[in-house]
Order: C-alpha cells, then sequence, then structure tokens
C-alpha cells in the first residue's frame, strides 16, 4: 500500500470523527432547548431532576428500578427483560450520575447516536459534505426530535438508529469491499434484534434489497455475496449468543485466510437462507402481517360469549393523516419535503449504492396510510437526500463566497422549520410533583403486592413511584381488562367495592391457574351466572360471597380524570351479551361561566337559573333534582352542602367552589363511585376508607 492513499484515509477518519463530534454536540444542545424551558418549574422536579414526559417510560423506569434493587414480584409486570430496562440499569450502575438523570437524558444522548450512521453514509459514497449537512438535520427534524428528546424514554432512541447503521454498515461494506468491513453488518442487524421484537421484516427486507442489488449490479462480485452471507447468518431464528460465536468465528476466518472462493460463499450462503426459513426466521413477517390486517377480528375471538369494548376501532380509525401533517414529520416543512424527493431520485442515479435504503423510505412513507408512527424511518435518508440536493445546486456557483453563503443559507433553511418547532413544542412532564408526592407517601404505606385501581394512563407512573401492582396500564387496556375498572369507577359504591375485590383477586388467581379468557367470565363461571348482566346486578343487589382478601386494594382518584370520565365510562356501559352501547352517561364539566341576568352561563348554551332551580339546554327548561356546593375551609376539610330541589329529577348541578368548578351530570353519573368518593366525599364506611385526601388526588383503602 501506498503512502498518499494511507495518508488520505487517515484523515478522513480525522475528518469524520470531527463532523461527527460537531452534529452529535449539535443534535444534543437542540435537545436541551426543552430542559432550559422547564429548568426553573419546580412543580416539574423529583428527586432534584425534572421528570420524564412520556407515560410509557415509566414502564421500562419500573423494569430497569427491580433489575437494579433485584427485587420484583410475581405478575408485578415489570419488564425486567426488556432491552431498555436492561441497558438503563447497565447505565445507571456505571455512569455517576442519579437514576432519574439517566432516563432524563438517555434519548438526547443515544437517539443522537444517528447522526453516526447518516455522516458514515455520505462518507462510503464520497459525499461528505451531503453527509455533514444531512446528519446535521436528520438528528432534529420534526418526527425524530419529537421521539427522542430529552425526557421521551422509550424504545424509540434506538428503533431508528439501528435500523439506519444497518443500512450504513451495508453501503460503507458495498462501497469499500474489504473483508474487514463484513463484521459490522451482522452486529448491527442483531444489536436491532435484540432492541426490538418486531424488527423482522425491517431486515428482511434490507436482506431482500440487498439481494436484489446483487442480482442486477454485482453478479459478478464475490464480495456482495459474503455480505448477504453475513446478513443471512444473522437473520437466522436462532439464539443471539449462538449467532454472535458463528458471525465472529466465520468473520475471523475469512479475513485471516482471505476467503474468496465463490463456490464456498455460495453453499454457505444458500444454507443460511435455508436455515433462515427452517428456525422460523420468516415466520414473524406472516404473523406480523396477520397481526395488521385481522387484529379487530383475533380479538373478539378470544372471548366467545361476552363482547367487550374494542380498544382496535378506536386506534384503527386514526389511519389516514393529511400530507402537510405527513410531509411535516418527516422533512419540517411541505417544500423541504418535496425537494428531499427528487434530491433522492438524483442522488440514487448519481451512486446507485443509495438504493439500498429503499426500504427505510418505503417504510417512513407507510405512514401516509398507516399511521404517523412510521414517519421517523424515513427521516436519516430524506434529509441525505436535501443536502445532497444543496450540495449539488452548490456546484453550480461559480463564486466561492456565493457557493459558501449559498449552502450555509441553505443549510439554515432546513434547519429551522424544525428548530421552530422543536422551541414550540413544550410537552408537560407526565406528572407534577405534588401527584408524585402523593405516591411516593403510599407507597411508603402500602405493600408491594397490593392493588391500585385507577384508569390504565395512570397505571405505569403509578407503579413506577409507588411500587405497586395495577389492573390495567399502558400495555393491558383492552376492552375486557378496562370492564371492570371502568365499571368500578362509574357504578354506585356497592357494586364497585365487590367488583374491584373480585377483579383483583381474580387477576391473580388466572396469573396462577394459567385461566385464559376476561375475569368477567371466569366470576360468571365461578358463582354460576349464565348472563353477565345478571350477575352485574347481583354485585349491587344481591348477596355474594366474596373470594378471601390476599392484600390491599387502593382507589386512586386523580382530578384530571374528571377531563377523560366519558371515555371511562364508555367502556363499562354496554351490554355484554350484545356488545351495543347503552345510552351515553350526561356529563358536562366547566370552568368558563358567568353571571348573566340571574342565570349563570356555563357555555355551549347551558345555563343554570339558581333561583328556580332549572336547567336550560337545547331550548328547554329542565329541572335540577340537587344543587350542590364544595369548598375547602380553612382547615383544609371539604365541606359539602346541598339544596334538594326536585326528588324526581334526573339533573344534578354541583359548583365545586374551590375549584373554580361547575358540573351538569345525571343521576347515574352522581352515583358513581368517582364523583361521591372524589367531588363529594360521600363514602360508604363499610366499604371505604380514607387514605391520602388531597385537593388533586384522593386515595381510598378498600375495606371489603
Ligand atoms: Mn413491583
Amino acid at each position: 500500500m501506498n503512502n498518499p492513499l494511507l495518508k488520505t484515509k487517515l484523515s478522513d477518519i480525522n475528518l469524520f470523527i470531527i463532523l461527527f463530534l460537531i452534529t452529535y454536540s449539535f443534535s444534543i444542545l437542540i435537545r436541551l432547548i426543552w430542559v432550559s424551558q422547564f429548568q426553573d418549574n419546580l412543580n416539574f422536579y423529583w428527586n432534584d431532576q425534572l421528570m420524564i414526559n412520556t407515560n410509557d417510560g415509566y414502564f421500562f423506569a419500573e423494569g430497569a428500578r427491580d433489575i437494579l434493587s433485584s427485587v420484583h414480584q410475581n405478575n408485578d409486570l415489570s419488564p425486567i427483560t426488556h432491552p431498555l430496562s436492561q441497558l438503563t440499569a447497565l447505565l445507571a450502575s456505571v455512569l455517576p450520575f442519579s437514576f432519574e438523570s439517566i432516563i432524563l437524558y438517555m434519548p438526547s444522548f443515544i437517539g443522537s447516536f444517528l447522526v453516526f450512521a447518516v455522516l458514515l453514509i455520505g462518507f462510503s459514497i464520497k459525499e461528505k459534505l451531503t453527509g455533514f449537512i444531512a446528519s446535521l438535520s436528520a438528528g432534529i427534524v420534526w418526527s425524530y426530535y419529537n421521539r427522542t428528546m430529552t425526557g421521551y424514554y422509550d424504545t424509540d432512541m434506538l428503533t431508528v438508529v439501528l435500523p439506519t447503521f444497518i443500512v450504513s454498515s451495508m453501503i460503507f461494506a458495498a462501497t469499500h469491499q474489504k473483508n474487514r468491513y463484513l463484521l459490522m453488518i451482522p452486529l448491527a442487524i442483531m444489536a436491532n434484534q435484540w432492541w426490538y421484537h418486531a424488527s423482522a421484516p425491517i431486515n428482511l427486507s434490507l436482506f431482500t434489497m440487498m439481494f436484489i442489488y446483487t442480482a442486477i449490479f454485482e453478479r459478478q462480485n464475490n464480495y456482495f455475496y459474503k455480505i448477504l452471507l453475513f446478513m443471512a447468518i444473522a437473520l437466522i431464528g436462532t439464539y443471539f449468543w449462538i449467532k454472535l460465536i458463528v458471525v465472529v468465528g466465520l468473520f475471523s476466518w475469512f479475513h485471516i485466510k482471505h476467503i474468496n472462493n465463490l463456490r464456498l460463499i455460495l453453499i454457505l450462503l444458500f444454507s443460511s437462507i435455508f436455515a433462515i426459513v427452517f428456525t422460523g426466521g420468516m415466520n414473524a413477517v406472516f404473523l406480523q402481517l396477520q397481526a395488521y390486517v385481522f387484529r379487530a377480528e383475533t380479538m373478539d375471538a378470544t372471548n366467545i360469549t361476552l363482547h367487550f369494548y374494542n380498544v382496535a376501532q378506536t386506534v384503527r380509525e386514526a389511519g389516514k393523516i393529511p400530507f402537510e401533517t405527513f410531509a411535516n414529520r418527516i422533512s419540517g416543512n411541505p417544500a423541504i419535503f418535496i425537494l428531499s424527493l427528487i434530491g433522492y431520485i438524483l442522488l440514487i442515479i448519481r451512486h446507485k449504492v443509495v438504493v439500498l435504503t429503499l426500504p427505510l423510505v418505503a417504510l417512513g412513507f407507510i405512514a401516509y396510510v398507516g399511521g404517523l408512527r412510521f414517519t421517523v424511518y424515513a427521516v436519516p435518508i430524506m434529509a441525505l437526500s436535501m443536502a445532497y440536493l444543496i450540495t449539488q445546486i452548490a456546484t453550480y456557483i461559480e463564486n466561492k463566497p456565493f457557493k459558501y453563503l449559498f449552502l450555509t443559507g441553505a443549510t439554515i433553511a432546513i434547519l429551522s422549520p424544525n428548530i421552530s418547532h422543536i422551541i414550540d413544542y413544550r410537552v408537560p412532564t407526565v406528572f407534577q410533583k405534588n401527584e408524585v408526592k402523593i405516591l411516593d407517601q403510599l407507597k411508603e404505606r402500602s405493600s408491594r403486592e397490593d392493588y391500585v385501581l385507577t384508569w390504565w394512563d395512570y397505571g405505569y407512573p403509578i407503579r413506577y413511584y409507588a411500587d405497586v401492582k395495577t389492573l390495567v396500564d399502558g400495555g393491558k387496556h383492552n376492552g375486557d381488562v378496562n370492564f371492570p375498572v371502568s365499571f368500578a369507577l362509574t357504578r354506585p359504591q356497592k357494586a364497585s367495592a365487590r367488583l374491584a375485590r373480585l377483579d383483583v383477586e381474580y387477576t391473580e388467581l388466572a396469573y396462577e391457574h394459567n385461566r385464559t379468557g376476561s375475569y368477567i367470565q371466569m366470576m360468571m363461571e365461578d358463582y354460576n351466572y349464565d348472563s353477565p348482566n345478571n350477575f352485574l346486578e347481583a354485585l349491587q343487589y344481591s348477596d355474594i360471597k366474596l373470594p378471601t382478601q390476599t392484600r390491599d386494594v387502593y382507589y386512586y382518584l386523580p382530578l384530571r380524570m374528571m377531563n377523560i370520565y366519558p371515555t371511562v365510562a364508555l367502556f363499562s356501559n354496554m351490554d355484554l351479551t350484545t356488545g351495543k352501547q347503552k345510552r351515553s352517561p350526561f356529563f358536562y364539566q366547566t370552568s368558563q361561566f358567568k353571571e348573566q341576568g340571574g342565570m349563570i352561563n356555563l357555555g355551549r348554551g347551558i345555563l343554570l337559573n339558581k333561583a328556580k332551580g332549572t336547567i336550560r339546554m337545547n331550548n328547554q327548561d329542565l329541572p335540577l333534582s340537587l344543587f350542590i356546593t364544595t369548598a375547602y375551609d380553612r382547615q383544609g376539610k371539604l365541606q359539602v352542602s346541598q339544596q334538594r330541589v326536585k326528588p324526581n329529577a334526573n339533573l344534578v348541578a354541583v359548583y365545586m367552589k374551590s375549584y373554580n368548578k361547575f358540573l351538569i351530570m345525571d343521576r347515574n353519573v352522581y352515583n358513581s363511585t368517582y364523583i361521591q368518593l372524589f367531588v363529594l366525599e360521600k363514602y360508604d364506611r363499610t366499604l371505604f376508607e380514607e387514605v391520602i385526601m388531597t385537593p388533586m388526588t384522593k386515595i381510598y383503602r378498600l375495606r371489603i
């Protein structure tokens, strides 16, 4: 090897490192904007650190916490084997920062590694400036930022980084064609498999793309069959460690012995492809397709006789997105998106190896029909394409100062819509300090085997801060498990308390005895009821012998649940034999009201006539049954005064003076456990006892 060549190689590496450090730091610095916006607000702090801003993050945080303390309970759903929890626990045990700091900053520091892969593609195709401009923008583009911002502690921090690493190592190997670059590709694939259990379609499509590329352009080139071989081994459906040993062993052999025998390579390649098929490496694709296509049907099939609320339907409706949103997410603005597309076509024409990125771009574009969450996959390649268009135009500018002016201006132009999005994207933390304080108190007085009954939205944070079990959470909230929780929150106290106890005991029983199906179905079987309606009625009106109490059950009732009361009610406001919704409950709340000619205008055309005790809605005067006023006194006790108006009327008005809120509801809502326990603190002493009572959140313990 001659000296000048070696010299340019070395300076290439140095340049790469310098540009990487610049773009990596830039990506992290931009992610500190959120921190600077929130750092003065003490409500967002816990344990001297800002809290995270994604609900799901508390799931992985629970797992990491349990790995570190090596304490966890059967059936507590703590993800101690999840890669993110494991990685977090590892970082927390070696780095000198608090656990809170680590989960807060992990997305920024890990997600920003995307710039490495983008820069590597640029260097591989000898478009260094393109790589530099692209990696400046790729790290901070709209949808990528949203899912890797500071505090967005979720698996997203690597879900795009790893596939982009695979592609960049494929392009790097394809452009350099040295045996020593063969190892990076299978390692990147295996890292992706470890991180994301559903990564098989992405990995397989990248392999297929490489296969097609080889068949068209590089049929005569042995090196490409080696790339395919190493990719294929990584795709075999077997244990991580076995593949690692095989890959590293084969790599060493190829590298040291300079293996280049086409027959041998092809034999190994096709045996590996057979191995992929026979070990079920392809199955994941079909299973996933099936899951997407047949989602609704498979869910219904689990409950033969009962029809629960189908969550998948509501998810499905969120399908198609408008073009502008789609383009914003991928590039920051529609014009940049269109220009990026042109850049992509030019890039492929000029450097055909870039066509290997097609599966990622296609996956990103699936978002246009399949929903927002896929857009991120197209971000790095579209950033590269835009940057390429910019540098191509710059080559036509002869005058040097103008050329650099153009390059700088164009780069700022593609960064600015994304930066202004970032400045406006002020996502609050999931919980506020005073809410966490309450959970911390609950942790002190509860045991780790106790259950908290509340809506699924609060499941993960509650498990993390109070270390208790929950019935529903961000991952366990199908119609059948939501039903009893919804019922307990929106029905009268006796039925609520009894179903809460049953639900907790049956949740544990089902785990222990591996019983499948809905808990309600199991209860009906054990209590000999054929009709769910009769069973649910019996909970309120008949004698039912409850199972032995194996643990405590707490009701967690936050003020913020008031905003979602109609949604909570939806899940149990139905006939389980037919799946038909019953008449929807009437619940209206407002903080915007004003006196107006002896009436109180509550907005949306609703007027309250206090003197007459009527409500005017839809140009009708409806009588009130009760008018209630609640207010905290000087000692911080809630005082409730009520005026009976027309005993048989259906509507109840509540003026929550200390909250500056008016509620109008029908009798069923008024009798619900949530309203009685949270709004009025009118609870049956034989069923509940007070545990923690604050204006924001009230926690009761179940006594039966
Ligand atoms: Mn636990």
